[in-house]
This record gives C-alpha cells, sequence and structure tokens, in this order.
C-alpha cells in the first residue's frame, strides 16, 4: 500500500499509467523515449504489464520497471502472472525481480491457454492469483491484484467475482486495480459489494481511452465491458473519420476520470496504450 500511502500524504488521489511491452516488441531504447514524457505528467507509479507468451518476457518488464524508477524516480509496479510458473519458475522470476530492484508486484493468474477450461486450471501449480500472492508477499513484495466491476469474463455473476476478490485481499494483496471500464455507475455499485464484502485495500479505477472501432469491439470481448449509449453514438457518429473518433474517445475518458475524481475514487489508473499524448491529456483533464 505504500505506492498509495505516499500520494495520499500529498493530500491527492494517485495517478498511474501502465505501460506495456507488447510481445517483445518494446525495446528499452523506445520505453525509455515513452517514459520520459510519461515523467513530465508526474504520475504516482506506473505499472509495466507481462507477456505470458514466449521467453523473456519477464525480464523485459523488470528492466523497464527498474529503468523508470531509477532514471526517473518513479514508482513502478511489475506485473506477474502464474498461470505458466511451476514453483522453481516462480523462484526465478522472484531472483529477477528483486535483481531488478522491483519492490511492487501486480500478480495475477493471466489467461487460460487456448482450449484449457477453469477446472483443468485447478491442476497446475498456481492456478489463481490469490495462489500467487502469498509467495510474493513473503519474498517482500507490496503485493497488488486485479478487480472487476463487472464481474470477471470466466465468472457467472458479480457477487461471485466479488468473493473472489475477497479471497485476494485475504491471502496478502494490499492494493486492486480494475479492469477498464466504460461506464461508472458499474464502478460505483462493484464498490458497494466490495465495501459490503469487507474489501478494505484501496481499489483504484482503470480507465482506457478507445482510439477505434475495432479496438473497443476487442476490448468489449476480452474484457466483459459494457458499452453504454453515449460510447455507442460515438461510434456511429465518427465512423468514417478516425480522427475524429480519437479524439472523442480521449475526451469520453476525461470526463470519466474527472466523474471519478468527484466521486473519490481512491486511485486513477489509465490504460495509456504507451501513448504520451493519451497520458497528458487525461493528466491535464484531471488536473483542472
Ligand atoms: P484470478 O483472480 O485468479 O481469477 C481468474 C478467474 O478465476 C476469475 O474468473 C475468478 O473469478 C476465478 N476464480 C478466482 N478464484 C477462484 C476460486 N477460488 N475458485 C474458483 N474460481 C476462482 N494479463 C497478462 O497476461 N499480463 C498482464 O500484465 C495483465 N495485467 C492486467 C492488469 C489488470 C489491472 C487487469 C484487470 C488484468 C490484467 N491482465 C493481464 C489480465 C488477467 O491476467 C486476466 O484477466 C486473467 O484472466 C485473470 O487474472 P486474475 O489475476 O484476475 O485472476
Amino acid at each position: 500500500d505504500q505506492i498509495f500511502a505516499d500520494a495520499r500524504t500529498a493530500g491527492a488521489q494517485p495517478v498511474s499509467f501502465e505501460m506495456f511491452p507488447p510481445k517483445g516488441e518494446l525495446t528499452l531504447e523506445r520505453a525509455r523515449e515513452v517514459a520520459a514524457q510519461f515523467a513530465t505528467d508526474e504520475p504516482d507509479f506506473i505499472s509495466v504489464t507481462y507477456s505470458a507468451g514466449g521467453s523473456g518476457n519477464s525480464a523485459a518488464t523488470a528492466r523497464i520497471a527498474s529503468m523508470i524508477s531509477t532514471e526517473f524516480g518513479i514508482p513502478t509496479v511489475a506485473h506477474l502472472t502464474c498461470i505458466s510458473l511451476t514453483h522453481d519458475t516462480l523462484a526465478e522470476k522472484i531472483s529477477e525481480f528483486r535483481a531488478a530492484g522491483v519492490e511492487n508486484v501486480l500478480a495475477l493468474r493471466g489467461d487460460l491457454p487456448a482450449g484449457m477450461s477453469e477446472a483443468e486450471a485447478g491442476d497446475i501449480a498456481f492456478p489463481y492469483a490469490k495462489d500467487l500472492i502469498p509467495a510474493l508477499v513473503d519474498a517482500g513484495f507490496c503485493v497488488g491484484g486485479a478487480a472487476y466491476p463487472e464481474g470477471h469474463l470466466t465468472c457467472d455473476d458479480l457477487p461471485t467475482s466479488v468473493k473472489h476478490l475477497k479471497q485476494k485481499q485475504d491471502a496478502g494483496a494490499g492494493f486492486f486495480v480494475t479492469q477498464l471500464f466504460f461506464d461508472n455507475d458499474y464502478f460505483y455499485r462493484f464498490l458497494e459489494l466490495a465495501d459490503a464484502a469487507g474489501i478494505t485495500v484501496p481499489i483504484t479505477a482503470g480507465i482506457m481511452p478507445f482510439m477505434s472501432k475495432q479496438q473497443i469491439t476487442r476490448m468489449v470481448f476480452t474484457c466483459a465491458a459494457s458499452l453504454p449509449s453515449p460510447v455507442i453514438k460515438i461510434l456511429a457518429r465518427y465512423e468514417d473519420d478516425p480522427e475524429s473518433l480519437r479524439q472523442a474517445g480521449i475526451e469520453y475518458a476525461c470526463r470519466q476520470l474527472e466523474d471519478l475524481k468527484a466521486h473519490g475514487a481512491e486511485g486513477l489508473h489509465v490504460y495509456t496504450m504507451n501513448r504520451p499524448d493519451v497520458a497528458r491529456a487525461c493528466m491535464s483533464a484531471l488536473r483542472i
């Protein structure tokens, strides 16, 4: 919770950005350029995603997280997924993170490999994020987890999703970052459920500005996020005008962030898609 405590001490809601090394394509040099631009907006922390497929990606996550905190003085959160880990490979990841000076980790399950069912996942070393969290806490990391304001894609209902979230808190998660959502009312209702379930650690709201119809369609199906009618109207209005659609997507995210700020959200996390212009627009809206 230290990353949240530092921001709160300064009397503000923590605002954070996400960076990703997509399939190893984000070289350290390019990540440095993006981070340098992000740094001018002074986010409270930057989280760096973990690409479970392929090899060497946790090293990329650790290297980028380390570069951001040492060169720009911005706290970082390194993501780690557990679905493919064994006890031995987890020990290797922990050593790798320690060697890179990583202090905060977002503990994730990761998506199931194609064709694997939730029932089959029960046979592997770390079937759920809640099984990874204690190992990371024991290793001395400050650990967070993912939260789903509309319920996780493969979870039958929201109350069950909240029950699983509570298990992550009980396992030692000190903060949560939410899946993206386009309708803040889902987030507010989710906070009530989380509160009733005894979740007391900070929950930071994740917002992704939409950039194209193709992107938002993918998000809706991979994240089970609802599309409210104002978003559908924007998509229809700018169907043949990609640049106006992009601008409208950023503006929509800015309005969501302003509303969340006004409602006292404990943290605001921007899925920046490695785009400094997106981060800048969101930060400017929040400063007003
Ligand atoms: P879990 O909390 O383990 O939940 C997975 C599923 O199992 C859910 O349906 C849950 O309801 C269910 N479940 C949990 N506990 C139990 C239980 N005890 N019994 C039965 N069912 C249970 N993916 C990446 O590959 N790399 C990333 O860097 C990454 N970053 C992310 C960041 C955020 C903020 C979010 C929201 C997601 C991110 N993801 C990332 C995606 C994430 O890996 C997927 O959403 C994944 O499917 C679930 O991960 P989880 O940690 O929430 O899993």
